[in-house]
């Protein structure tokens, strides 16, 4: 019989962490988030629900993990036939909604409610604001990722219910004076303001350490309570340095973490402790 070299049990993945085949991972923005959804694969996931409204243009080939052949489909499809691909058989528990999370809004709500993470990669402001809104409304796990400007860096946010939310982050005085610097040296804070792929450069090799990262902390939080080999990230809010953010992170491929506290004007009331 053929092995499933990802779903199935694998003592060299199984002696690092506990089997991820229970859990279920909602993923919000299938651009540089399908490499998330591929590690996860490969950890052990086999439920995903996927939104997406955007078809994978031939541009978005020099940082997408789908190849040329699935130019003209929808992200969200694309990748879930790509999971397929690498898990060698169809995976009936993986969901592509091609759709907005606004445009599938009762489909997104009841994916928030049955997943145990939820991964937002998408690049506007109202997805990311709305996607917070869900999961601390419904007490999820989630995890936040986004490029900056030319892919000279990215951000990722760890949110653990009843603790500092996203939109608690927006707020913190440590992200303002950041992206003041950020701004000031004329780049823009991140590519939330654009959906014009043309205008954020990075390459898949700028893209891959973000999500590589944000792989890494969507496990430490599947993973807390159960016993494992995988030493915690130790904080909630990560910058990431690709290729040098002059006057914050000057050096390439280097970091700053910070422990974010809840904001005493968080915006969900339901953000309770
Ligand atoms: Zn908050």
């Amino acid at each position: 019989m053929k092995t499933d070299p990802y779903t199935s049990s694998n003592p060299r993945r199984d002696a690092i962490h506990p089997p991820l085949s229970d859990k279920t991972v909602a993923i919000v923005g299938l651009g540089g988030a399908a490499d998330i959804a591929l590690d996860l694969l490969k950890s052990g996931m086999t439920r995903f629900r996927l939104f997406d409204p955007d078809a994978l243009e031939s541009g978005n080939l020099v940082r997408h993990a789908c190849g040329s052949r699935y130019v003209g489909k929808n992200k969200a499809i694309a990748t879930k036939l790509l999971l397929e691909e690498y898990a060698g058989r169809k995976l009936p528990d993986a969901v592509a909604v091609p759709k907005s999370v606004f445009d599938a809004e009762a489909d997104f709500a009841a994916s928030v409610r049955m997943s145990d993470l939820v991964v937002v990669g998408t690049d506007t402001d109202s997805s990311r604001a709305y996607a917070n809104d869900l999961v601390v409304e419904f007490g999820k796990k989630a995890v936040f990722v986004s490029m900056f400007e030319n892919g000279c860096g990215g951000e990722i946010f760890a949110y653990r219910p009843g603790n500092c939310c996203y939109g608690c982050l927006m707020r913190h005085q440590e992200r303002s004076e950041f992206l003041i610097r950020f701004e000031a040296r004329g780049a823009k804070s991140d590519c939330s303001s654009s959906r014009d792929v043309r205008g954020m450069p990075g390459l898949g090799t700028d893209q891959r350490f973000l999500s590589a990262i944000a792989s890494r902390i969507s496990l430490d939080l599947l993973l807390e309570g159960s016993r494992h080999s995988l030493p915690p990230i130790g904080a909630n809010w990560v910058v990431f340095s690709v290729s040098g953010i002059s006057e914050i992170l000057e050096h390439p491929l280097s970091s700053l973490r910070f422990e974010i506290s809840k904001h005493p004007d968080c915006p969900c009331a339901k953000n309770v402790s």
